[in-house]
């Protein structure tokens, strides 16, 4: 296992930080600098800063150039995931098109669609969302029911996704839709379409998450239309075309993550430190000590998995199932580490902040954490892909 990056990488890193010293502005990287703006004003400071970012040429960090990349390795990209971290820099607006349809597209897309997608999805002129899950098909993608009917030179489709990160924001949705028999299984039958959200037929609702924020929402489809030639990889070929889209999950290490939350597990500690618990500083506490301890550990287990999978994806290996054990890895010790936040402040951490003042940055990531051992496959189901598919247990 290498525990370094290569001197080139490294030269990426000084590139890097010099680029975010001279555009990123330091108030941008101050949570209050985001405490009295709204959802849509964040949303679009984001998506301006982030396209300027994608301007100067620190975007698409491992694709290809021809496609407006940076041709750069997995080092790099690990590097620029922590730099971001470190600088306190806007999380991208565009995650779905980058991670995954962006990927699928270069591996699928007509060249029309590789022209025409992938620099606009980069550039955040168009913001992509991603309707896979159904109020009746989460985990069991396969029992999505959303039909899409051909009628002449369009698709009329018709039914509801749920879950839509950015629905309130987003311009397309890549969406899977049911367009023909699915006697034989219920894989087949299956198309992935690429629907304009800016349309009659198409409503997004917002739906209001813990945290107060609507990052997510519903989108029903009533006779919304879209062009038979807006389909990614054929008709009826969408659980194959989503199933290599999801794949793109795999493959990188968490590194970004690990360097987040190694910041998080600091700022918990000092809490501990300056909360009062029965007139002593509630670091004092002996089973609180234990807990923050165990953390700790588990964040030394996420750094040298990380940088463990850094070298084999390095190496050109791929990681195929084992992904699932990063998943695992990253989201459930977030979720832990929030647990001993939550164990510090006590349970009024979940109350929103009072007048004038505004929630926490620990609370806010704490509430948030209780997501990330759903979205992208439940910690349950990836377990079972684990178990199955990596250590070759029975069904
Ligand atoms: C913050 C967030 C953002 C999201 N963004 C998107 C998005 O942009 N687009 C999109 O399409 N979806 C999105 N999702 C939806 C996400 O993919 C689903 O929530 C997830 O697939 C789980 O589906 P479900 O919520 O229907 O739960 P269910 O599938 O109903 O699961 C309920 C519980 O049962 C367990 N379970 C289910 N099946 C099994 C099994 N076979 N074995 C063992 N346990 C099982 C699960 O682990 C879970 O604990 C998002 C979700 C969240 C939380």
């Amino acid at each position: 296992m290498d525990l370094a990056f290569t001197e080139a990488d490294e030269d990426f890193r000084k590139e890097l930080r010099t680029w975010l010293d001279a555009n990123l502005p330091q108030e941008m990287r101050r949570s209050e600098f985001w405490a009295d703006k709204s959802d849509a004003e964040q949303f679009q400071i984001r998506r301006d800063w982030e396209a300027g970012k994608a301007k100067a040429g620190f975007a698409g960090i491992q694709w290809p150039t021809e496609y407006g990349g940076r041709g750069g390795t997995p080092g790099m990209k690990a590097i620029y995931d922590q730099e971001m971290v470190l600088a306190n820099a806007p999380t991208t607006v565009n995650p779905l098109g980058l991670a995954f349809l962006a990927p699928t597209v270069m591996f699928l897309g007509t060249e029309e669609q590789k022209k025409t997608i992938i620099p606009e999805l980069l550039h955040n002129k168009t913001i992509w969302c991603q309707g896979f899950s159904e109020p009746g098909a989460g985990s069991d993608l396969a029992a999505l029911q959303m039909k899409a009917e051909k009628q002449g030179e369009e698709y009329v489709v018709n039914g509801q996704k749920i879950w839509t990160t950015n629905a309130m924001h987003g311009d397309k949705i890549f969406t899977l839709a049911r367009t023909g028999p699915s006697e034989a299984s219920r894989h087949a039958g299956i198309s992935m379409l690429l629907i304009d959200m800016h349309q009659p037929g198409v409503e997004a609702r917002p739906l209001k998450q813990m945290s107060g924020a609507s990052e997510f929402g519903e989108v029903f489809f009533t006779d919304a239309t879209c062009p038979i030639t807006e389909i990614l990889g054929g008709e009826n070929e969408g659980w194959k075309v989503a199933m290599l889209l999801l794949s793109f999950e795999r493959g990188s290490s968490a590194i970004g993550q690990y360097t987040e939350f190694r910041k998080m597990w600091d700022e918990v500690a000092r809490a501990a430190l300056s909360t009062d618990r029965d007139g002593e500083p509630a670091a004092k506490d002996p089973v609180l000590r234990q807990k923050l301890a165990e953390q700790l550990v588990d964040l030394e287990c996420l750094k040298y998995h990380s940088w463990h999978i850094l070298t084999s994806t390095s190496k050109g290996k791929d990681l195929g199932f084992e992904a699932s054990m990063t998943k695992l890895m990253w989201s459930e010790t977030f979720r832990n580490l929030s647990d001993v936040y939550s164990d510090v402040v006590g349970p009024q951490f979940q109350v929103a902040g009072r007048p004038g003042v505004s929630r926490g940055e620990l609370t806010t990531m704490a509430l948030w954490s209780r997501s990330c051992t759903i979205w992208g496959g439940s910690s349950q189901v990836q377990r079972t892909v684990v178990a199955e598919r990596v250590l070759g247990l029975p069904k």
